[in-house]
């Protein structure tokens, strides 16, 4: 997948990142339609929080559930659903 990462520079840079695993029994995977960037990313962006590797932006989304774990019941793949 494409992520759009920041480093511990400020430099911003769109890359090919592997794709997600499930985090575990309780966790999903989404796939992001549409993203927006809010204080925390600049946080990063403006070295206030320094990073030892790059961070992805953008963790504030929508999208649309591709996989659950088996403790998941609110949500099924194919689900559209809002990221915070
Ligand atoms: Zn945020």
């Amino acid at each position: 997948m494409r992520s759009v990462m920041v480093d511990g520079s400020g430099r911003v840079s769109v890359e090919q990142r592997p794709d997600p695993e499930l985090p575990g029994p309780d966790g999903a995977i989404v796939e992001v339609t549409a993203t927006a960037i809010c204080g925390s990313d600049l946080h990063f962006l403006e070295g206030h929080y320094p990073v030892t590797e790059p961070v992805a932006l953008g963790h504030e989304a929508i999208g649309v559930v591709v996989e659950t774990g088996p403790a998941v019941e609110s949500f099924s793949a194919g689900d559209r659903v809002l990221v915070s």
